[in-house]
This record gives structure tokens, C-alpha cells and sequence, in this order.
């Protein structure tokens, strides 16, 4: 797709470091690492989110991952892994072609995410009611 930066990577228009590739998906070196060794799984085929990819895809995009995921650790000495994806603007996704990030993590750093909340009475209900709501649709 035009304009987009990992359509440009995958087509060899923009180099980047390549963990590993095949058919279907290419895998590199984020170029802003969290830690080294933060990996981006990307699915060849242009698609934004988890919402626009087909359900076959989106399972072989995480098996992917989870071929990558040990050597990736190993490799780096971490002692954990975070395997994070952001899908829509409002949710950090930066590059609007689906991707999943493995970034090695060590012990004493900083966790990643902000404060977690709590449900106010009846919150956790009303939720759960238009989730299981759009779930019968589907
Ligand atoms: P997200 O915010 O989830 O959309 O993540 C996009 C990621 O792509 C960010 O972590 C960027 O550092 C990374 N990124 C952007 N441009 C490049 C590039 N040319 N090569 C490798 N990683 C990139
Ligand atoms: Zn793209």
C-alpha cells in the first residue's frame, strides 16, 4: 500500500534488520527498541487491525510470534517478554499496518503500563452485558 512504512520495508523500498522472514511475514528489529532485540511480527499483506484481518491470518500472524518468541528471549538474556500490539490511533498504533511487538524484558525495570483502574458498582456489568451483546451477533 502506498505511504505505508512497512509495506516500503517488506517491498526492500526502505532496509531495515531482518529477524527473520518467509512467505507470509517479515520480522525485524523495531528501530527504536524498548530493549534490544524488540521484534515487530508483520503479516506481509497489507491490513490495519485486528479488526480488518481475517481470523486465519491474525492465527498464523501469533504463530509467528510464538515461533520467535524463546529464541528472542534467549538470545537477549531476558528474563521475560512483552508481547504487546496497539490497534487504532487512540490505542498508540503509529504505523497502520497490524504487528505485533516482542520486547525482551529484564528484571528491576520499569513496568510499562499506566495505573489500572477500578469499576465503579454496576460498571463491570454494564460492560460485560454489550460485550456478551456483540459477541451473539458475531
Ligand atoms: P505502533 O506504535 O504499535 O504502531 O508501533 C510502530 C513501531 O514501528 C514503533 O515501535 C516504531 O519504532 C517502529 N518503526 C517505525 N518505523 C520503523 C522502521 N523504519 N523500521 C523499524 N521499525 C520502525
Ligand atoms: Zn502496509
Amino acid at each position: 500500500m502506498d505511504n505505508c512504512i512497512f509495506c516500503k520495508i517488506i517491498s526492500g523500498d526502505i532496509p531495515s534488520h531482518k529477524v527473520y522472514e518467509d512467505d507470509n511475514f517479515l520480522c525485524l528489529l523495531d528501530i527504536m527498541p524498548i530493549n534490544p532485540g524488540h521484534t515487530l511480527v508483520i503479516p506481509k499483506s497489507h491490513t490495519e487491525n485486528v479488526t480488518t484481518i481475517s481470523k486465519e491470518n491474525f492465527s498464523e500472524l501469533m504463530n509467528t510470534v510464538y515461533d520467535l518468541a524463546p529464541s528472542i528471549k534467549t538470545a537477549t538474556g531476558a528474563t521475560g517478554l512483552n508481547i504487546s500490539s496497539n490497534h487504532g490511533v487512540s490505542a498508540g498504533q503509529e504505523v497502520p499496518h497490524i504487528h505485533i511487538h516482542i520486547i525482551p524484558r529484564h528484571d528491576n525495570e520499569e513496568k510499562v503500563f499506566p495505573t489500572r483502574g477500578k469499576y465503579s458498582p454496576g460498571e463491570a456489568e454494564e460492560i460485560l452485558h454489550k460485550i456478551k451483546s456483540c459477541l451473539q451477533k458475531n
